[in-house]
């Protein structure tokens, strides 16, 4: 292994200064896909900027309008939330990975790494969540660009994530069953006067599903979608699933996710 430095930042002004100092610094923050991929020779940062005593970070507030997640919020904490006014987000969190990376793993994190097979991406872009970094504000439409990709500047830091209050949400994946990552997965979000549908596992980036999007909004139920039929032509062929099986997963993901899709208390 090669040496490197590592630093607790104790605000985000001193993780910002930082990240800024050095080309190769990382920000750290369960260390659930940073160390991994470090052990595999996939980076080699030469500073890692803790992020774990910065104040606010690890706030996660509900409020009437919906639910603010600071960046270094574990899965664990959000996948309790399923009595509040986050089910839906709740119900896609329970589902990742294992008990130890439910406790580590952070939504900061996950979106700031955009793995196509990634759970939280759907939740984001389903629920039109907007992204808080030091700077501004990202629509999710803007936030995930491409594969391991996003709008973040390279020396910019989420803060948090901010859900709007769905009437209802529901969300399915079919996971690999060693990794429990997702093959195909569906976020299904009612919003009373419009529905969005985000599609995870499928492409190389999560995506908006608008024509399934266009079918249930005057329809919001599974047997909108009898004759609904995805082409393979884009989608990811490798060996978990080819893009033919994929396509085939698609609209019966988004019918079960519909059928899980849990009121949001007012
Ligand atoms: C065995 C295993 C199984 C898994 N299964 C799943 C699964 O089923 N579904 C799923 O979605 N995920 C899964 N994961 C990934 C897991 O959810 C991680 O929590 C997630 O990928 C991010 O890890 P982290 O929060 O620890 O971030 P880290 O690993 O610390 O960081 C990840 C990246 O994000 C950057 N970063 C971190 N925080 C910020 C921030 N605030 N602002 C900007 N950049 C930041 C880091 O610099 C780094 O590049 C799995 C991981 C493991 C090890």
């Amino acid at each position: 292994m090669h040496a490197f430095d590592y630093i607790r930042a104790s605000s985000l002004a001193e993780a910002e200064r930082l990240l800024g100092s050095d080309p190769d610094a990382k920000l750290l923050a369960g260390g659930q896909t940073l160390l991994p991929a470090w052990k595999h020779g996939l980076n080699a940062p030469s500073l890692l900027i803790d992020l774990q005593d910065i104040a606010g970070l690890s706030d996660l507030s509900i409020g009437h309008d919906g639910v603010t997640v600071g960046a270094m919020v574990r899965h664990a904490q959000v996948a309790r939330l399923k009595d509040s006014g986050a089910a839906g987000l709740a119900m896609l969190a329970c589902g990742i990975a294992d008990p130890q990376v439910r406790n580590l793993g952070t939504i900061g994190g996950s979106i700031a790494n955009n793995d196509p097979a990634a759970d939280y991406p759907a939740a984001v872009l389903g629920l039109d969540a907007r992204v808080i970094t030091n700077r501004r504000e990202i629509a999710s439409d803007r936030f995930f660009t491409d594969l391991f990709s996003t709008a973040l500047e390279p020396d910019e830091i989420i803060v948090a994530v901010r859900f709007p209050k769905a009437r209802r949400a529901g969300y399915f994946k079919v996971a690999n069953p060693a990794s429990g990552y997702v093959t195909v997965g569906a976020f299904v979000a009612d919003f009373g006067d419009h529905v969005r549908v985000a599609i995870n596992g499928a492409r190389t980036c999560v995506y908006r599903d608008k024509t399934c999007e266009r079918l249930l909004s005057d329809n919001l139920s599974a047997a909108a979608l009898r004759d609904y039929i995805v082409a393979p032509d884009d989608l990811n062929d490798d060996m978990h699933a080819s893009a033919s099986y994929r396509a085939h997963l698609i609209p019966r993901a988004i019918a079960r996710a519909i059928g899980r899709m849990t009121e949001t208390p007012s």
